[in-house]
């Protein structure tokens, strides 16, 4: 009787183990400490030096940039997600006053006319699943390149806008990549390209995605790195309404870590606008997003690295690898 009890107890601890709250605590500690702050400085610090002139979706700046976040991927043995390499090609056009691509419509015809058209790409790396389905953690990379027309800095260097979403979703992936777990669905890491021109890349992936409807969650970074004035560690921390956990876990890890950022929860029903979650949200993918808002230097050559909170990235990566160890390996959410 008594050893009935004990292997019911056992077997119970197991069951909680098991549960949501366990999922991030067995994350290995040395693979979460290997988010670095100085790994936070040295990417942001790569990405909006001067030499990248904005990355500009489609021109050289924008390609050393791609170039740069695929050295990482491969030094760090993180894989290509498609079977032909890291890049995923598409081709955009300026029609009218917007950018299209060609998944969009046929662009020849425009093109043919003569309209501008650029070469983009948007970057895809993958951390394999032992089951069926996938998460998206995703930042754009590019930024609004160089205006030779303002007097003085003419470049924009988007240390923020999106330096600091990138070195997210680098860090999340190599960490994840040296923990030597494999997680239950397959984990995309994606950088976009072409943002700032309409949510180019984005568009282009969900439009051309076969698996959609197995994409638990998309996870969005766009400007992460800042304090609004008058708001020292603010965090935006907007999420699916429907997926209540996605609070619940930030807020069960706050109080865990005692992180140097503070949340604002925002669950809501319409997480359209604003970056690359729009298109994941159309098509109702679970959404979390990490925005530490505004500035008086956004989309202005002043966005530079010096002016990152460097420890406040690195603490909201850090949730942010705990909430994807979650999205990739809890049951349902
Ligand atoms: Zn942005």
């Amino acid at each position: 009787m008594k050893r009935n009890i004990l292997f019911s107890v056992l077997f119970l601890l197991g069951i909680m183990l098991c549960s949501n709250g366990a999922v991030a605590q067995e994350f290995p500690k040395k693979a979460y400490g290997s988010v670095t702050e100085e790994r936070a400085r040295n990417i942001v610090g790569f990405l909006a030096n001067d030499r990248l002139e904005g990355r500009d979706a489609g021109t050289r700046g924008g390609d050393l940039a791609a170039e740069y976040i695929v050295s990482l991927l491969k030094e760090w043995g993180v894989e290509p997600f498609l079977e032909g390499g890291y890049y995923q090609h598409f081709q955009a056009a300026k029609n009218g006053n917007s950018w299209v691509t060609e998944a969009d419509f046929d662009i020849s015809g425009i093109i043919a006319g003569g309209c501008e058209n650029r070469f983009m790409k948007n970057i895809l790396a993958a951390i394999p699943g032992k089951e069926e389905g996938y998460v998206i953690v995703g930042a754009h990379y590019d930024h609004l390149g160089v205006d030779p027309s303002l007097a003085g800095d003419t470049c924009f260097n988007g240390a923020d806008d999106n330096a600091s979403g990138v070195s997210a979703v680098l860090q999340i992936a190599r960490a994840i990549k040296m923990s030597g777990k494999q997680p239950r669905r397959t984990i995309i890491f994606a950088l976009w390209d072409g943002e700032e021109k309409g949510l180019l890349g984005s568009r282009y992936f969900v439009k051309k995605c076969s698996f959609l409807s197995e994409v638990s969650a998309y996870m969005n970074f766009d400007m992460v790195g800042r304090d609004p004035a008058g708001k020292p560690g603010h965090l935006s921390y907007m999420y699916s309404a429907g997926n209540p956990l996605f609070g619940e876990w930030l807020k069960s890890d706050v109080k865990e870590r005692g992180f140097c950022f503070i949340p604002f929860y925002n669950a809501s029903e319409n997480l359209i606008g604003g970056s690359d979650n729009t298109p994941f949200a159309r098509k109702n993918v679970p959404i979390v997003w990490y925005h530490t808002e505004g500035h008086p230097d956004y989309h202005r050559p002043s966005d530079s690295a010096d002016k990152i909170n460097y420890r406040k990235l690195t603490d909201i990566t850090r949730a942010a690898l705990l909430c994807v160890w979650r999205l990739a390996n809890v049951g349902s959410y």
